[in-house]
C-alpha cells in the first residue's frame, strides 16, 4: 500500500458559490455517483420550516444545515477513484460546515486534508465566508487552488473576480481555473490539478495506530458513525481503540469507505479516510479532532484540539408545566444526535422546571428548536439567548450563562474586580452605497476598532459598483439577537458577513429585572450593557403591559437595575375582557393551537399576587 496515490482535500466557498454542485460533478465525473441521484439530500433538506422562517434560499440552506442536521443527512465526505495514465488515484473530498456557528469545525475537517479548492463564484465576487474559509485553509499550510465558478452566467466576470482573488489571497491568476460547475465545463481541469498539484499525505504502516476524528454522524442502527483519518497505522474491525481525550474504549465493530454510502473495507491504512462504527452511544462521545489510537498503547494526539464550545445558551420550558419529563426526553433523544448542544437542568419560578441548552451559535439554536416542535410535537418556551460572561472576582474568574445567576449591583461593587463579554472579529462585504448604513448598523451594535477598505484594489471604470470589506470587533451578545435580520435588511440583501471568536474583553454590563407588582421575574432577567438600559428597560416594560392580562387591582411593572427604576408602565385594573387581541398575527397559529390543547383551561403562573399566564412568556419571548 502506497500513501503517492491519496490526495485528501476539501472545496472551501462562501454560501452558494456552489461547493455542493461541484462535489456532485466530481463525484459523477469520477463514477462514484451516477447522475440521477444528484438531489436527493436537497429534497429532504427544502422540507425544513427554518429555511422560511430565516429566508434562507434552498441552496444556501443545504450548505448551512448539512452539519447540524446529521441525524437527518450526512456529510458530503467522499471517496473517489480517478485514474490518470493507468494509474488509481484515490481522492478523498473532505466536508467542511458552511456557516460560521461552526468556523471551529471547518478548522479540525482542513486538518484531515493536504489541499483545498477555493471556489469563488464568477459573478458575486469574494464574499466574507471566502475570506474567511481561505484563512484558515491557509493557516493550515493547506495547498490551496483557486477556482472561479460559474462562469457560465451571463453576469459573470472572471477578469475582474480574477483580479479580486488576486489582491486578496495574493493568487496568482495563472493558476486559477474556470469552470462551470453546472454544465461541467472545466471540471476535468480541477480533478487533474488535485492530483497534481495538491501533495499526498504521509504516514507509515508501521508506527502505533494514530487516527483523527474530523467528522460523526448518527445511524439509527449502528450509533454514532465517526469520520477518521488515519495518520499512522492500521486500523481494521475488531480492533480495540480508545479516545485521547475522553480516555474511553471501544471496539472496532465496521470500519470502510464512503464510496458515497458507507461502503465497509477489511481495514483502513495510512493517509486513508473513511468512517468506522464503534459502539459510541452518544454523538457527543465523538470529539471533532479527537485522536484514536490502540487501547493501551497511547500516542502524542494531534494538536489543537479543544471542545465544542457552547456560545449561546438559552432556557427551554414548557407550555404546560406537567409536560416537562416528555420535553426533557425529547430533548435528549436530539442531543444524541447532535454533537455540539450542551444540556442541562435549569429551573425557575415562574416558568417551573426546564432545560438550559448551550448552542454553537444563534442559527445553531433555531435549527434545534425547529426540530424539537417539529419532530416532537413539543410547545416550548424559550428565553432570551445569553452569551456566556466572564466575572472576575478577587481569587476567581466564573462564567455566568444564565441571566439570574449573574451579579447584582450590589455584588459587583463590593466583590466584583471586572465584567467581561465575549467579543467577536466581524468582517462584512458590502456594494460601496450601502457603506454607511453598514457603519451605522456596527455603531449601534457597539462595534470597535472599525476599519475597511476596497475589495477591488486599484479597479476603476467597471460598469457595477465597488465593493468594500469592512472589519470591526462585536459584542457576542451583539449579534445573537437582529443583527444578521437587520444586516440583510439594511444591505438589501447584498452585505455578507462572518465573524470569528476574538476573545473576552472588559464591559460594562449590568443585570437588568423586571417587578411585576415590585415583585422579580427571574425568567425575565437580563444582562445589557449600562448604555442600553432605557432603551431595553422601556421597550420590555411596555411588551410586558401589553400582555400581561389586567388584574383587579393596578399593577405597576418596571425595569430595575439594582435599586434604580430605570423604566415604569402601569398596568390598569381588570374591567372588561382585555386578553382577545392582545397576541401579535406571528404567534397567532400557534396560540391557536395552544389553545385547542388546553381545551379552555387556561393556567395561570402566579407571580406573588399577579397572573401572568405562560401564554404571556411565549408572547414576551418570541418577540425579542
Ligand atoms: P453551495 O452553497 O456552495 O453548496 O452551493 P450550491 O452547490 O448549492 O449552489 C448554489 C446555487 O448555484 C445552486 O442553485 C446551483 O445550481 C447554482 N450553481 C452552482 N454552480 C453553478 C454554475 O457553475 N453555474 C450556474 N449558472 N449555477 C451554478
Ligand atoms: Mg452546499
Amino acid at each position: 500500500f502506497a500513501c503517492d496515490v491519496i490526495r485528501n482535500f476539501s472545496i472551501i466557498a462562501h454560501i452558494d458559490h456552489g461547493k455542493s454542485t461541484l462535489a456532485d460533478r466530481l463525484l459523477e465525473l469520477t463514477g462514484t455517483i451516477k447522475k440521477k441521484e444528484i438531489g436527493k439530500n436537497e429534497q429532504v433538506l427544502d422540507k425544513l420550516k427554518v429555511e422560511r422562517e430565516r429566508g434562507i434560499t434552498g441552496a444556501c440552506l443545504s450548505a448551512l444545515l448539512l452539519p447540524i442536521l446529521t441525524g437527518i443527512v450526512k456529510a458530503q465526505t467522499a471517496s473517489m477513484v480517478h485514474s490518470v495514465n493507468g494509474r488509481r488515484h484515490i481522492l478523498n473530498l473532505i466536508d467542511t460546515p458552511g456557516h460560521v456557528d461552526f468556523s471551529w469545525e471547518v478548522s479540525r475537517s482542513l486538518a484531515a486534508c493536504q489541499g483545498a479548492l477555493l471556489l469563488v463564484d464568477a459573478s458575486q465576487g469574494v464574499q466574507a465566508q471566502s475570506i474567511s474559509v481561505f484563512h484558515i485553509a491557509q493557516e493550515r499550510g493547506l495547498k490551496i487552488i483557486p477556482v472561479l465558478n460559474k462562469i457560465d452566467l451571463p453576469a459573470a466576470q472572471p477578469e475582474r473576480i480574477a483580479a479580486q482573488m488576486q489582491s486578496t489571497f495574493g493568487t496568482d491568476p495563472a493558476d486559477i481555473i474556470r469552470i462551470s460547475a453546472k454544465t461541467g465545463q472545466g471540471v476535468d481541469e480541477v480533478l487533474q490539478a488535485i492530483i497534481d498539484r495538491i501533495p499526498p499525505p504521509t504516514g507509515s504502516t508501521e508506527d502505533p495506530l494514530k487516527a483523527f476524528l474530523f467528522d460523526s454522524f448518527y445511524d439509527r442502527y449502528r450509533g454514532v458513525i465517526s469520520l477518521v483519518a488515519v495518520q499512522n497505522g492500521v486500523l481494521k474491525k475488531g480492533d480495540r481503540i480508545a479516545s485521547y481525550h475522553t480516555r474511553k474504549k471501544y471496539e472496532v465493530t465496521e470500519v470502510g469507505i464512503m464510496h458515497p454510502e458507507e461502503t465497509p473495507a477489511t481495514s483502513l491504512y495510512p493517509g486513508q479516510v473513511g468512517y468506522i462504527a464503534c459502539n459510541m452511544k452518544e454523538s457527543s462521545e465523538a470529539h471533532i479532532g479527537d485522536t484514536l489510537h490502540r487501547s493501551g498503547s497511547p500516542v502524542d494526539p494531534m494538536p489543537g484540539f479543544k471542545p465544542a464550545k457552547a456560545m449561546v445558551y438559552a432556557g427551554i420550558f414548557p407550555v404546560e408545566s406537567n409536560d416537562f419529563p416528555k420535553l426533557e426526553e425529547s430533548i435528549k433523544r436530539l442531543a444524541l444526535t447532535d454533537r455540539s448542544v450542551t444540556v442541562q437542568r435549569e429551573s425557575s419560578t415562574a416558568l417551573g422546571q426546564g432545560c438550559r441548552l448551550g448552542f454553537l451559535g444563534t442559527l445553531h439554536m433555531d435549527v434545534f428548536r425547529q426540530r424539537l416542535e417539529d419532530e416532537h410535537d413539543q410547545n416550548l418556551i424559550i428565553t432570551a439567548p445569553t452569551v456566556p460572561y466572564k466575572v472576575v472576582y478577587k481569587d476567581r474568574e466564573v462564567f455566568v450563562s444564565n441571566p439570574t445567576e449573574f451579579p447584582d449591583a450590589l455584588e459587583v461593587s463590593s466583590k466584583v474586580k471586572e465584567i467581561q463579554e465575549p467579543v467577536v472579529r466581524a468582517s462584512i462585504i458590502v456594494p460601496e452605497e450601502y457603506f454607511g448604513d453598514m457603519m451605522d448598523l456596527c455603531f449601534s451594535h457597539r462595534g470597535q476598532d472599525l476599519e475597511h477598505r476596497y475589495l477591488d484594489a486599484g479597479t476603476t471604470g467597471t460598469s457595477s459598483s465597488s465593493r468594500i470589506i469592512l472589519n470591526c470587533i462585536l459584542p457576542l451578545s451583539e449579534i445573537v439577537t437582529d443583527f444578521f435580520d437587520q444586516l440583510k435588511s439594511r444591505s438589501s440583501g447584498f452585505a455578507s458577513f462572518d465573524y470569528e471568536e476574538a476573545g473576552y474583553r472588559p464591559s460594562d454590563l449590568v443585570k437588568m429585572v423586571f417587578l411585576l407588582n415590585s415583585k422579580p421575574v427571574d425568567a425575565l432577567a437580563l444582562v445589557i450593557h449600562r448604555s442600553k438600559e432605557d432603551e431595553i428597560g422601556r421597550l420590555w416594560v411596555k411588551k410586558l403591559v401589553k400582555v400581561i392580562p389586567r388584574q383587579q387591582f393596578e399593577v405597576p411593572i418596571q425595569a430595575a437595575v439594582g435599586k434604580k427604576i430605570i423604566a415604569r408602565e402601569t398596568l390598569k385594573a381588570y374591567r372588561a375582557d382585555v386578553t382577545g387581541g392582545l397576541y401579535g398575527g406571528h404567534v397567532e397559529r400557534k396560540m391557536k393551537q395552544l389553545e385547542l390543547q388546553k381545551e379552555g383551561k387556561r393556567r395561570m403562573k402566579r407571580m406573588g399576587t399577579v397572573e401572568m399566564p405562560q401564554e404571556a412568556f411565549f408572547e414576551i419571548m418570541s418577540t425579542n
